[in-house]
């Protein structure tokens, strides 16, 4: 059997955006899968939209996500010759022919089509022009397009791995342009050319596409070419069934990275736009995802971008992350901050280690160690308003601050046990409701109302942080209510 053979090709006008790379993650599987080659072209075509730094991070992001390419990237821009090559070509089979009709020709027809009501698509003016007149019209320097000649009558048919049969007739597709009459070649003609010279097998792209298959597959049988197998994906939506657009948060791949979504969960979370796994699992590793993936499993219907569901499976991906996964991302977090200290690499490295791992059982993102969890690695960290209305109601509280700093100060040896007996025991003494005083005193050492266990906490913060936190809170309320 032939090597199974697929891309993925961006246009670098925006950055990726997740549909994109949803689509790109399909094709990785499916190559991976099947132990096929993924290509990366670029279709860089349209030299007013496209930016080249906009592919840096097109391929930045697919780094990021881990989805490797075995060949390319490969640029349309440096292909121009060949597809106007391709167009000669159709053109001396008689399966195209130079079009002379100006803009302003066309909009004239186009508006009496519709003032007449009929849907409008090229009315074929220039198709039967003799040898002698088109050679007479390029003598004259006249700009012509290049249009494919569609079949007049007859349909052309293709067999959709996700969508099924789709068939279209002939009358229903314009002969199409291939070359502006710039010269400039367009997407059916670069992606043709393109597909048939890096011999793609399968081409896997969004339900976007499908009205542009018929007419590919046209110029594959005008060359007498093999074509590919096609398999369109669903489109995906907001929670409000529209095309999921800005208006429903981030689109683009690198704003979820910067948000502290991981690779994997987001891998994860694409793959299940469309395919459902078997078994139905939600969390899926990628090893899993590879050795299941199949086209025939990826669902028609729309898939739902549920940003509640990724944030949810982004908790359970970095509360398993390895550890020495871990500590470096949390390391890059805190720099990206500003909360990183050498020193975390050096003196202070358990400090640094135990509040990661401490924090890694809460975590909801890789943000929240420089935010929620910025207390571990910082002085400079604020008390969260909402936990501070919730916890340091009680006006008695700053006097037990204090008392119960002095006595953490002396507590032999400063560790779960003893400083859990110093807490309860102090509260039972002066008659206050232990939680009363668990509940205020993490509001002073992290700032938060949700942590992790108290007593792990002033462990991994030391005796000394816990005192002065302590004193520190005593004082905020000193002020702040006189
Ligand atoms: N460049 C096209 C896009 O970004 C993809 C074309 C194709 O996959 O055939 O939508």
């Amino acid at each position: 059997m032939s090597e199974t053979r697929v891309r993925f090709a961006p246009s670098p006008t925006g950055y990726l955006h997740v549909g994109g790379a949803r689509t790109a993650l399909y094709n990785w599987l499916f190559a991976r899968h099947l132990g096929g080659v993924f290509i990366l072209r670029i279709e860089d075509t349209d030299v007013d939209r496209s930016k080249p730094e906009l592919t840096t991070t097109i391929l930045e992001s697919l780094e990021w996500l881990g989805l490797t390419w075995d060949e390319g990237p490969v640029y349309q821009s440096q292909r121009l010759e060949r597809y106007r090559e391709m167009a000669g070509n159709l053109e001396r089979l008689g399966h195209a022919y130079p079009c002379f009709c100006t803009q302003q020709e066309l909009q004239a027809r186009r508006a009496v089509a519709e003032a007449e009501r009929r849907a409008w698509k090229y009315d074929g003016a220039c198709r039967a022009l003799s040898t002698g007149e088109r050679e007479r019209r390029r003598a004259e320097g006249r700009p012509a397009a290049i249009r494919f000649r569609v079949p007049d009558s007859g349909q052309t048919s293709f067999e959709d791995q996700v969508f099924g049969r789709i068939e279209v007739d002939h009358r229903d597709i314009e002969d199409f342009v291939l070359v502006r009459s710039d010269g400039h070649p367009t997407y059916h003609l670069g992606v043709v050319a393109d597909d048939l010279d890096l011999r793609v097998t399968h081409v896997i792209r969004g339900a976007d596409h499908i009205s542009n298959t018929p007419k590919q597959i046209l110029m594959y049988q005008a060359i007498e070419a093999p074509v590919p197998v096609f398999a369109h994906l669903p489109l995906i939506l907001g929670p409000d069934k529209q095309r999921l657009s800005k208006r429903h948060g981030a689109t683009a791949v690198g704003a979820y990275r910067d948000q502290g979504v991981l690779p994997e969960a987001l891998v994860n979370f694409l793959a299940l736009l469309g395919w459902t796994p078997p078994g139905q699992n939600e969390i899926v590793p990628l090893a899993d995802m590879i050795r299941d993936f199949e086209l025939t499993a990826v669902s028609k219907s729309n898939a739902v971008f549920d940003l509640e569901k990724l944030a949810w499976m982004n908790s359970e991906y970095v509360r398993n992350l390895p550890v020495e996964r871990l500590l470096p991302l949390v390391e890059e977090e805190l720099r990206r901050a500003g909360l990183w200290r050498e020193a975390f690499a050096g003196d202070e490295r358990a400090r640094f280690e135990n509040g990661a791992r401490l924090l890694q059982s809460r975590a909801r993102s890789v943000q929240d160690f420089s935010q929620s969890g910025g207390a571990f690695f910082t002085e400079g960290f604020a008390y969260a308003p909402e936990a501070e209305k919730k916890f340091w109601k009680d006006t008695s509280l700053r006097p037990l601050l204090e008392a119960l700093a002095d006595r953490l100060a002396v507590t032999e040896p400063f560790d779960l046990a003893a400083t859990e007996k110093t807490l309860r025991g102090m509260a039972e003494e002066k008659g206050v409701k232990a939680g009363l005083l668990i509940n205020a005193t993490r509001v002073a050492l992290t700032g938060q109302a949700v942590a992790p266990g108290l007593f792990e906490v002033m462990l991994a913060l030391g005796r000394g942080r816990v005192v002065a936190r302590l004193h520190r809170a005593a004082e905020y309320l000193r002020a702040s209510r006189p």
